[in-house]
């Protein structure tokens, strides 16, 4: 058990993170009050359904107001609607964070409609699952998982700290990085490999020799996790995509470029080649674990 980290927290979009914010931060009783607001009137009534957040307010205005930490938690192009939303009711002195998967774009989308007084501390909790929505969050989400936090220029030392203190709280490792470096790591980490896993079972569902049956039935993990991965939610993928468009297009550009040289070596039946790049691609693996 922790102890309550802000008097009040208002969790904006109802979905997998927020969900599993809420659970998590009841269950360490990190804060005094949780309110939830999400766009859509069938989220809302989900989520007083299943009791998620102390209360449930029909409007972000409503949610934020009085709040010391606002947690953005919507899809990424949705930010900047909800941050002009928003600023006009925030408490001076409160912090807003985000949990986008992306960092530059919503520091350029959120940063200019906050007003002065209001701290801005982006955020990006590298923990999830295929599933989404206000039923799909649990308490554990976030332990043991890393939360970067990405405090631009001028940012507040204490509210970083106490944000820090929060997520720590909820079971996550924390660490700080720049939003460009952030958004590189991800798009070699995160958001090429979901692009592959789309590509991946795109392809053997195109394959009208192999049926899907086929497809599952005799599919090794690689395949069944391409499909768990290619089964997350559209909306957000294809935000990501849109807005870390030049770090996603550097590594694709790599990756295929990489690609084409394994395809020729197997043409051409060189398979010292093959065998040298596994090598070294084992080699990495066994020295990171
Ligand atoms: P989700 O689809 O489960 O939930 C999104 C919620 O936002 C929904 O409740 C939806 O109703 C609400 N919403 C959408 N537009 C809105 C608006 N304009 N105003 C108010 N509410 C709105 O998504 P999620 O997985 O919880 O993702 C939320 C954020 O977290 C995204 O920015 C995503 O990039 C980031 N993120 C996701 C994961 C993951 O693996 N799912 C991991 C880390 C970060």
């Amino acid at each position: 058990m922790s102890g309550e980290v802000y008097g009040k927290v208002a969790l904006i979009g109802l979905g997998l993170i927020a969900s599993s914010m809420f659970w998590a931060t009841r269950r360490a009783g990190l804060a005094g009050h949780v309110s939830g607001y999400a766009r859509s009137e069938a989220t809302r009534e989900t989520a007083r359904r299943i009791g998620l957040c102390h209360e449930v307010c029909e409007s972000a205005a409503e949610a934020v107001a009085d709040a010391d930490l606002v947690v953005l938690a919507v899809p990424v192009g949705a930010m900047a609607s909800v941050a002009a939303e928003i600023a006009p009711h925030l408490k001076p002195g409160a912090t807003v964070t985000d949990v986008g998967s992306v960092k530059r774009r919503v520091i350029d989308d959120v940063a200019p409609h906050l007003p002065e007084g209001v701290h801005f501390v982006p955020g990006h909790p590298l923990a999830g699952t295929e599933h989404s929505g206000p039923e799909s969050g649990f308490a554990t989400l976030f332990e043991n998982r890393w939360c970067l936090l990405v405090p631009v220029e001028g940012t507040d030392a204490d509210a970083t700290a106490r944000l820090r203190v929060y997520w720590e709280g909820m079971g996550a490792k924390v660490d700080e990085m720049d939003a460009d470096h952030h958004d590189l790591v991800l798009a070699v980490t995160s958001h090429t490999p979901h692009l592959i896993a789309y590509t991946m079972v795109g392809v053997a569902d195109d394959l009208r020799r192999v049926t899907d049956s086929e497809v599952i039935k005799y599919s090794a993990a690689g395949f069944r996790d391409f499909t768990r991965i290619a089964a997350s939610d559209p909306t957000m993928w294809r935000d990501v995509f849109l807005t870390n468009k030049d770090a996603t297009l550097e590594i694709l550009g790599r990756f295929t470029e990489e690609l084409f040289a394994l395809q020729r070596a197997i043409r051409t039946g060189d398979g010292e080649q093959l065998f040298d790049y596994f090598t070294r691609t084992r080699a990495i693996r066994r020295g990171i674990i």
